[in-house]
């Protein structure tokens, strides 16, 4: 089962994503917390990944593509994996497919998580994270509205993606998004 969790910066993708894995007992791919992690131990993909995730910025795609194969080598990938942060642009979602194609497999569910704006920025500022000050976050649901929301018609086109109100309790989203995959398994 390979399930990506789609949606803007903030709306509580890696929050659901840890819980999602444990109950479902799949692994968790987060994208950020692998740049996170990289930046930290000064790995040579941290070392590029730098200034972009500081800036907000998307990091380049080939970058991207690298730290997510190398990830999904891991044994605990074998029983699939919840995406969190990845893919965020069409060339990131075509790699995406060729890399689970060379596996046998395939992407089981798009699930979109919606929250406004406002709320967001709310989120994200009391969160507090290096990359959330206000300015870099605006910029974060630009980047997010031209860069990844379009894959959404994508993943529509394909009949993988589910919405899902991502406001609300953590439980009561939780439970949304576990419908969701129900429904598409
Ligand atoms: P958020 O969802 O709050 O923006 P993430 O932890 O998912 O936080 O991402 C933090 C940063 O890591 C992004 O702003 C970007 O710089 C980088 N990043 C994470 N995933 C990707 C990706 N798939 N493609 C490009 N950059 C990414």
């Amino acid at each position: 089962m390979i399930i990506v969790l789609f949606g803007a910066p903030g709306v509580g993708k890696g929050t659901q994503a840890a819980i999602l894995a444990e109950k479902l007992n799949i692994a968790h791919l987060s994208t950020g917390d692998a740049f996170r992690a990289a930046i930290k131990n000064a790995t040579p993909v941290g070392v590029l990944a730098k200034s972009y995730v500081d800036a907000g910025a998307l990091v380049p795609d080939d970058v991207v593509a690298r730290i997510v194969e190398e990830t999904m080598e891991a044994p605990s990938f074998a029983n699939g994996c919840i995406l969190d942060g990845f893919p965020r642009t069409r060339a990131q979602a075509d790699a995406l497919q060729q890399l689970l194609a060379a596996k046998g497999l395939a992407v089981t569910c798009v699930v979109n998580l919606n929250v406004d704006d406002e709320t967001i920025i709310h989120r994200l500022l009391a969160r507090g994270r290096e990359d959330d000050k206000e300015d870099i976050i605006r910029y974060r649901l630009d980047v997010y509205n031209k860069e990844t929301a379009p894959l959404l018609e994508f993943y529509d086109g394909a009949g993988l993606l589910t919405s899902v109100d991502g406001l609300g309790t953590v439980e009561d989203v939780n439970e949304r998004i576990l419908a969701a995959i129900a429904v598409r398994q």
